[in-house]
């Protein structure tokens, strides 16, 4: 089936965010949840670009379709940059987004940091049924503070501070993609995708 893109992975509140901007593509979207019995993708790049090129490879190659990846992460200043790529288990092969959350207030606590700068990266690789790939990336910077708050987002971003008193959580779905680094990374994926399925 031509006209049909996987988004390779199985958290939903990706996959609702990647929708909203790829609603307009003539493609039917589809992510890992619609298949059954797939293994995982052993994740053992260094870079966001590696990960997802990983992930989009072997989802490509398993599926015989176009598939499209995310790897994204937390960036912390006080903290060295962790926890990168390792966010999504920053606490341990257990790790949930509350857990996550605990071991990031203290790490900044053994440093002795109040609050730090932070950024969100994200990194999208698309590989065709041929092989090919395009890659495109988004950033958006933040302050991390010990105070949480809002409901929306996921992860990190009851933390996140996109200004003095707002965070990421804060959002509408559609806030969030407008200013998001994978709102930013979607967005220019778009085109490029658009000239490949229109
Ligand atoms: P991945 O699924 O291996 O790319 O890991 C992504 C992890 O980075 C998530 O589980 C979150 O912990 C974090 N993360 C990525 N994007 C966001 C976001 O938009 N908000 C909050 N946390 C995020």
């Amino acid at each position: 089936m031509r006209n049909c893109l996987v988004l390779a992975t199985k958290n939903k509140d990706k996959v609702t965010e990647i929708k909203a901007v790829f609603a307009e593509l003539p493609v039917e979207i589809l992510s890992l949840a619609d298949f059954e019995n797939l293994p995982d993708a052993v994740e053992d790049g260094k870079t966001f670009e590696e990960n997802a090129r990983i992930k989009a490879k072997f989802f490509a190659e398993k599926l015989n379709l176009a598939c499209l990846a995310d790897d994204s992460g937390l960036e912390v200043d006080a903290l060295n940059g962790l926890p990168g790529i390792f966010s999504a288990r920053f606490s341990g092969y257990h790790a949930d987004d509350a857990t996550n959350n605990q071991k990031l207030l203290s790490e900044l606590e053994k440093v002795g940091a109040e609050e730090s700068k932070a950024n969100y990266k994200c990194a999208l690789s698309f590989i065709d049924t041929d092989g090919s790939e395009i890659q495109t990336s988004g950033i958006v910077h933040g302050v991390i503070k010990k105070i949480p708050r809002g409901s929306g987002g996921f992860g990190y971003d009851p933390y996140f501070y996109i200004d003095d008193k707002k965070t990421m959580a804060e959002l509408s779905p559609a806030e969030k993609n407008s200013i998001s680094h994978r709102g930013a990374a979607v967005r220019k994926m778009l085109p490029l995708l658009k000239e490949r399925f229109l």
